[in-house]
């Protein structure tokens, strides 16, 4: 039996506690179970309780048997840093096995985002991320993805009685290749006995595993979908992203284009913007050409790099683009498609993926 409760959906919890119980109580019925899950998850999901002494209306005996056999929390909150702009939060989170994970909420006024780690580090090892740099430690496991959730929920439900409306999947690590997890995650986060966060607002962030792409298109949960490109010509993408050297541009976006026409979700296209080899017009007029190929609506999100160190690319260090090129770059696509420059909230607490974390493993 897993430990925790929150690696668990709904009909998974329910198949539990009926294979536990139904041996020594073989007549109860069908409501009698649905209504043991709904209690547990509305005190867990709806009310962010985490001790089940206090689940007040579960018979003693029922909480008893919680407790001896699973425990709430698989996280702790082992830090938090407030941008001085007071408009995101960065969680370091520690794992049960002295891991660390990172992520961040972030306040807009309508609506508060919630950005979420799927993995300890990252085998993709993009040349920019601070996640990708030691590589992949391990998958998280479901109650990890769901705690950064719950505990940032109870968090700000607590001081601010906010509740959270969207989720990116846009922290440590590569949704797609912990995808049995992802899944089951959406759909306690998507669930009405649970977070019940609309699926309009989650986005799955991903460097493009093309398989795994066609797949999310088949499921029930019609998220937003995000590519992380980077660049339009497949010689400096491969050597941005090494994991591009398995799924080639052409096959990305078509894969794009078929969770497009699936699901009639928008593509949102990630592209980070470096001095010199990403951010010139030559570089946004082949965006735009390769694009226009295929029949998807397509929003593009620019990210200016938030540096993490002296990186080179063909002696070429990473540093962040001049206004000047952003601005150019901007104007260019915007004659085309969507797009937006993403200033990243919270950038003086270095809340680019992977960075907190780095930098405490650097520290001890
Ligand atoms: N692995 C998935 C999701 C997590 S990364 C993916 O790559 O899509 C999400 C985004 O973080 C990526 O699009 C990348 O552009 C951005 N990112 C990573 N490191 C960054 C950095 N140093 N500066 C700015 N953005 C960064
Ligand atoms: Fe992994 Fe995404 Fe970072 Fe690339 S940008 S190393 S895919 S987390």
């Amino acid at each position: 039996m897993d430990y925790y409760l929150k690696n668990y959906t709904y009909s998974q919890l329910k198949d539990l506690l009926k294979n536990i119980l139904a041996k020594d109580k073989s007549n109860l019925k069908e409501d009698f179970f649905n209504y043991r899950v709904d209690q547990i998850f509305n005190w867990i999901y709806k009310k962010y309780e985490d001790k089940i002494d206090n689940f007040s209306d579960l018979s003693k005996n029922f909480r008893e048997f919680l407790k001896n056999n699973f425990e709430i929390n698989s996280l702790k909150i082992y830090d938090t840093k407030l941008s001085k702009y007071n408009d995101s939060i960065k969680f370091l989170f520690k794992t049960s096995d002295n891991e660390y994970i990172e992520s961040v909420l972030m306040k807009h006024p309508q609506r508060y985002t919630v950005c979420l780690s799927t993995q300890v580090g990252c085998n993709v090892r993009c040349i920019f991320c601070a996640s990708g740099i030691n590589g992949l430690k391990r998958n998280l496991n479901l109650a990890e993805i769901i705690d950064q959730l719950f505990l940032i929920q109870k968090y700000i439900y607590m001081r601010e009685k906010m509740r959270i409306t969207n989720i990116v999947y846009m922290g440590m690590g590569e949704p797609l290749f912990n995808y049995e997890n992802l899944i089951k995650s959406l759909d306690i986060f998507t669930h009405d006995k649970a977070f019940n966060i609309s699926n309009r607002n989650i986005t799955v962030s991903t460097s493009g595993v093309v398989d795994k792409i066609y797949e999310l298109a088949e499921e029930k949960f019609r998220v937003k979908l995000a590519i992380s490109l980077h660049s339009p010509f497949e010689n400096k993408r491969q050597k941005l992203i090494p994991l591009a050297k398995k799924y080639k541009i052409p096959q990305i976006l078509k894969a794009a284009e078929y969770y497009f026409l699936k699901t009639k979700r928008r593509i949102t296209i990630e592209y980070i913007l470096l001095k010199n080899i990403t951010d010139t017009l030559e570089d946004a007029k082949e965006l735009v050409n390769i694009l226009k190929n295929y029949n998807f609506k397509v929003f593009i999100n620019l990210i200016p790099y938030n540096s993490i160190g002296n990186i080179y690319l063909d002696n070429v260090l990473l540093e962040q683009s001049d206004n000047e090129s952003i601005i150019q770059f901007y104007n260019y696509i915007k004659k085309y498609f969507e797009v937006n420059v993403r200033w990243s909230l919270g950038r003086d607490i270095n809340a680019a993926c992977g960075q907190l974390r780095r930098q405490l493993i650097n520290s001890i």
